[in-house]
């Protein structure tokens, strides 16, 4: 029997749900569609976007509504016009193999007239924007008396955005037997307050620990200086080939200076945020799911609703004025069972940010370290070398030209082409990425106490120690004990004395005493692995022991060292030189990005400011 079956959902609407792919109810589902079914409780669902929770309620409203007569039955309050038609698109998916069933999305922004003829010709379900449905009230042009369900969704963002007044006005005119079914991801305290005020004895639902952040999420932070930090979040994003991304602002001049910069670099970017008009908004979702887009740049207050699934990475580009809009902005990654990767862009003062929003979210941050040059470098060859592999090859409009290819390429193996394939991009990465400075910014002393503490690796941030590059690596099959067995059998040094050892793929770094560094070249001198030359080099960059003036002596010849300027450029920008965007303020460009000098009264006169969690 089909799992939705055995909750109780009738055949056709378990049939329009597999076609959308549903087999199995998720959590939410699971707990709450027997409650709701029922039809006699109010319902408190404590639940982040992503989890299932429009199906959690439609499915229910769908059993419960007579769909013979047509007036409104369920009435579906939510913050935002893309939550809406998300919800009216939803239900009528759902309920596709039903008849006469009757839902329309009221929203502002949009012509009243077209919502108004719609409600007259009859409708069960109204789901809409608390702002749009009061002013169809206030014409009388809706009768809510008979309505049997109110459902609030995202109440904590309602609250938010300031509609607590007009969602009293609305639920005002409602029957009191009606029943109430609230979902938050957050619960402060005015979501309680509203739920004691329009419920009786609500039936309550935890899906995770209260506050707590999807599981499926995970967090991590990167501390950088501010200078850095344009250059820190391209490094993040070029080592991430495959992301597919959200990246928050706080204000809507950094949004559009962000997106403005990652154009001109070359990344498929656009800002979204509240000055847009409600076509160009439309445009840039439109581009971003269809992903056209790889990264949106937005602001809280235009991401809410956001509900595109597969999102990879929310990147804090600043971190919320509130806690709780952190865990909105986390949400939109690891929507319906997937992973994601919440990032904080910080700097070491605002440590304390992230360790208040670990409290709320009950999780803890992982620490990232920026990556440097030859991390980036190698993440990118391989994102190719994938790609060529995975190629779809149109082989009836190449065949015309393929007996011209292989005659081009008749002098050559095919481990030769490979490379050269291979080369065609690499190349320019190196190019973009030679001399790459090191972006994490050091720790202040407070930090570094409540960061390292007894994890700190040895050696790392020791003066006393070198980072050494030797070319060998996890494609040689050698993981850190493999390699530190290596370099102590070769360079007849005790493992003891090794610091950290960092494996890499064809390459890795390690550490060992200054003292040891002209012993560890000497027996390094004519070494081979596999019939290959090992080669050491004092490591260029990235390191420890050049923050510390470890780096004299040998330098890293060819390969990614080179001479010049220190360049940072994104390397999707086809041809040229990469711009100079490693931060700072040379005219022309960006300014600075601390949002500290403007206000976007978009992310702050929300109305609900003052109540809610600054850090
Ligand atoms: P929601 O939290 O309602 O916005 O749902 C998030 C996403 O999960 C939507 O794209 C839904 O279509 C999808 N979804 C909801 N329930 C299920 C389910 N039982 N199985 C698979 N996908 C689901």
């Amino acid at each position: 029997m089909n799992p939705f079956s055995q909750l109780g959902i009738r055949h056709d609407i378990v049939n329009a749900i597999t076609d959308l792919g549903f087999e199995n109810p998720t959590p939410i589902q699971e707990q709450s569609i027997p409650v709701l079914l029922t039809g006699s409780n109010d319902f408190v669902g404590l639940a982040q976007t992503g989890t299932g929770k429009t199906a959690a309620f439609g499915l229910p409203l769908l059993e419960l509504l007579d769909f013979e007569q047509n007036h409104p039955q369920a009435l579906i309050l939510c913050p935002t016009r893309e939550l809406c038609l998300q919800i009216t698109n939803d239900l009528k998916n759902y309920s596709k193999n039903m008849s006469n069933v009757n839902v329309v999305a009221v929203y502002g922004g949009a012509n009243i007239s077209d919502q108004l003829r719609q409600i007259k010709r009859g409708v069960q379900i109204v789901v809409a924007t608390p702002g749009r449905m009061l002013d169809i009230i206030n014409r009388k042009a809706i009768n809510f008396s008979d309505v049997n369900y109110v459902v609030l969704d995202e109440a904590d963002e309602m609250l938010n955005m300031g509609f607590q007044e007009d969602i009293d006005s609305i639920l005002s005119t409602t029957p009191d037997d009606k029943k109430t079914w609230l979902f938050s991801a957050t619960m402060p305290s005015e979501v309680r307050r509203i739920a004691k005020k329009y419920m009786t004895d609500p039936f309550e639902l935890t899906m995770g620990e209260k506050n707590t952040g999807n599981v499926n999420i995970e967090h991590e932070y990167y501390i950088v200086r501010a200078r850095d930090k344009y250059a820190a979040f391209k490094r993040i994003v070029d080592f991430n080939p495959e992301i597919f991304g959200i990246v928050f602002c706080r204000t809507k001049i950094e949004t559009q200076e962000i997106a403005e910069a990652l154009i001109k670099d070359g990344y498929n970017a656009d800002s979204l945020h509240g000055d847009l008009s409600q076509q160009q908004r439309d445009k840039v979702m439109k581009r971003y799911r269809e992903r056209s887009l790889q990264l949106l740049i937005a602001t809280d207050v235009a991401a809410r609703g956001i509900d595109v699934n597969d999102v990879t990475h929310v990147i804090n580009y600043s971190l919320p004025d509130e806690i709780e809009n952190y865990t909105h902005r986390s949400g939109r990654t690891a929507r319906a069972g997937k992973t994601g990767v919440s990032i904080a862009i910080i700097n070491s003062k605002e440590l304390g940010k992230i360790r208040q929003i670990e409290r709320v979210i009950g999780k803890k941050f992982i620490k990232g370290e920026i990556p440097n040059g030859f991390d980036v470098c190698e993440k990118q060859l391989f994102a190719i070398v994938h790609k060529v592999h995975n190629v779809q090859v149109n082989e009836q409009q190449i065949e015309q030209y393929i007996p011209r290819i292989m005659d081009e390429f008749k002098d050559l193996e095919k481990e030769d082409i490979i490379k050269r394939f291979a080369s065609i991009e690499f190349n320019r990465f190196l190019d973009y990425y030679k001399n790459a400075p090191d972006l994490n910014a050091p720790l202040d002393d407070r930090a570094v106490r409540g960061e390292l503490g007894d994890r700190a690796p040895r050696g790392t941030g020791n003066s006393d120690y070198t980072r050494l590059f030797i070319n060998l690596g996890s494609v040689d099959e050698f993981n850190r004990g493999d390699l530190l067995g290596y370099i102590c059998n070769t360079a007849k040094i005790s493992g003891r004395t090794v610091g950290k050892i960092d494996v890499k793929g064809v390459y890795s770094f390690f550490e060992v005493p200054k003292a040891d560094v002209d012993k560890v070249f000497a027996e390094f001198k004519d070494a081979e692995f596999k019939g290959r030359p090992v080669r050491i080099e004092i490591s260029g960059e990235g390191t420890s022991d050049n923050r510390s003036g470890g780096g004299g002596g040998r330098r890293r010849e060819g390969g990614y060292a080179g001479g010049g300027e220190r360049k940072e450029g994104g390397f999707r920008r086809e041809g040229g030189a990469p711009r100079e965007r490693t931060g700072g303020n040379s005219g022309g460009g960006f300014r600075d990005f601390s949002g500290k000098r403007r206000e976007d009264r978009n992310s702050t006169g929300s109305g609900g400011g003052e109540r809610r969690r600054k850090f």
